[in-house]
């Protein structure tokens, strides 16, 4: 076995994979490098909770209590930048020029946002990814009134719902014709809609911005292509992320709209994993950024790396808070299958409700609750065990859903 692993990458899937190395009963050495300075904190919460937080008790958006790395015996090098892997000497060079040999790397890089070249290095212009741009925007956020964000997807839309309870006007700007419209149902777009507007959130969806407007070096508002103009203090880009591969390439790795992977997330360079947002696994359709996906291909790494078998596949799993939402998803909506149909089912909860989306003949492919846990979890039991409801039944709330699963469950 390995006697040294090293992970670059302290946020969702390094820790993770940190973790799962030592309760698989690895006990070499492991060392963590991030760029990142400090204690990682979770990144969900920064678009949600965080933001909205006056920043007295940060400390609970921990990734880890500051203890967990030497309880567990594992080194943190923060503040620290790789910059570049020599595969023959299996050797990583640090940008304080520092060399560290290893026997296996995990290249858990994650993602960078995708900024607008127009709106960059503007004041009062943030894209939100870590906790330094969470920060930024936190403090940014205080005695300004108007804010525009450009992206109707989940992180879009999550900063949209937090500024507004902060008590700031908000419009969102959106090209496509829906909000969520590369991920969800036009069922969960249509009530994603609907709840911001009820909240006084404007939605401009279908627009483009022909125009950052600014004054000074600061930004001052857009102009729409329809000539419309928004005035605004604050501009969060939510236009979605690149994968990290800048390491990835210095070790002439494979890699296409990620880090290419196989199913134990070993890389084409041979000791060398990656996982969380920057994998993409062979023959996937896309990659996933989630913190299960994060967890889930720690867990095959290091079991990969320790010899176990693979760990048991799971349908992926997401959640989005919004207002007073809790949206819940499993699996992948497959917005590109021919089959592609949905079915909406009512919930037990009042405003509760589940979209049950079907792909390639016929089968169930996701299912997105809102305000309805019970049919989330009854949901994402059927897609983990392969099960596949008769749409036209799971329209009828009537229809004993627990039953079916429970009985799939014992064949
Ligand atoms: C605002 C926000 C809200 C989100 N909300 C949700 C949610 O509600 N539910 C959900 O499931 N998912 C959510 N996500 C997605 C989830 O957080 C990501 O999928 C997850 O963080 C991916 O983890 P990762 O470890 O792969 O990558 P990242 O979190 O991107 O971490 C990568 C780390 O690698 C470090 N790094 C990169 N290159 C180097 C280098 N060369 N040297 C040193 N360090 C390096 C970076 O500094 C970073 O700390 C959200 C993401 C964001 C940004």
């Amino acid at each position: 076995m390995a006697d040294q692993i090293i992970i670059v990458g302290a946020s969702h899937a390094g820790i993770s994979c940190a973790e799962q190395l030592r309760a698989n009963g690895y006990a070499g050495r492991i060392c963590i490098i991030d760029r990142l300075v400090g204690a990682p904190l979770e990144r969900p919460p920064l678009s949600k909770a965080f933001l909205q937080a006056d920043g007295q008790d940060d400390a609970k958006f921990l990734l880890r209590r500051p203890d967990w790395f030497a309880a567990h015996d594992i080194e943190l090098l923060d503040g620290r930048d790789a910059v570049s892997v020599d595969q023959l000497q299996k050797q990583l060079n640090l940008d304080d020029g520092s060399q560290h040999g290893y026997d296996k790397l995990v290249l858990a890089t994650g993602a960078v946002p995708r900024q607008l070249a127009a709106a960059a290095g503007l004041d009062g212009v943030f894209v939100l990814r870590h906790p330094d741009d969470a920060h930024a925007l936190r403090k940014a956020v205080s005695g300004r009134q108007q804010a525009v964000v450009i992206g109707g997807g989940y992180i879009g839309l999550e900063v949209a719902a937090s500024l507004t309870k902060l008590g700031l006007r908000v419009d969102v700007i959106e090209m496509a014709d829906r909000l969520l419209a590369r991920v969800a149902s036009p069922q969960i777009s249509s009530f994603f809609a609907e709840l911001h507007q009820s909240h006084d959130v404007g939605l401009h969806i279908g627009a483009n911005c022909r125009e950052i407007l600014q004054k000074d070096g600061a930004f001052t508002g857009v102009q729409l292509d329809d000539g419309r103009q928004i005035a605004a203090e604050l501009l969060l880009v939510g236009i979605g992320v690149l994968p990290d591969l800048d390491l990835a390439a210095s070790a002439g790795i494979e890699a296409g709209n990620g880090i290419l992977v196989d199913a134990m997330m070993q890389s084409s360079v041979q000791d060398i994993f990656a996982i969380g947002d920057v994998a993409l696994i062979d023959g996937a359709a896309l990659r996933i950024e989630s913190v299960d996906n994060a967890q889930m291909t720690a867990a095959r790494a290091a079991a990969a790396i320790c010899g176990l078998a693979q760990p048991s596949m799971a349908a992926p799993w997401f959640w989005s808070e919004q207002f007073d939402v809790r949206l819940q998803s499993a699996g992948i909506v497959p917005l590109a299958s021919p089959d592609l149909r949905h079915q909406l089912r009512p919930g037990k909860r009042e405003g509760g409700f589940s979209v049950w989306s079907y792909g390639d003949k016929g089968k169930l492919a996701a299912v997105e609750a809102v305000r309805d846990p019970a049919g989330y979890m009854l949901g994402k039991k059927c897609l983990d065990l392969g099960l596949s409801p008769d749409p036209n039944a799971i329209g009828n709330g009537d229809f004993d859903l627990k039953g079916f699963v429970a009985a799939g469950n014992k064949k």
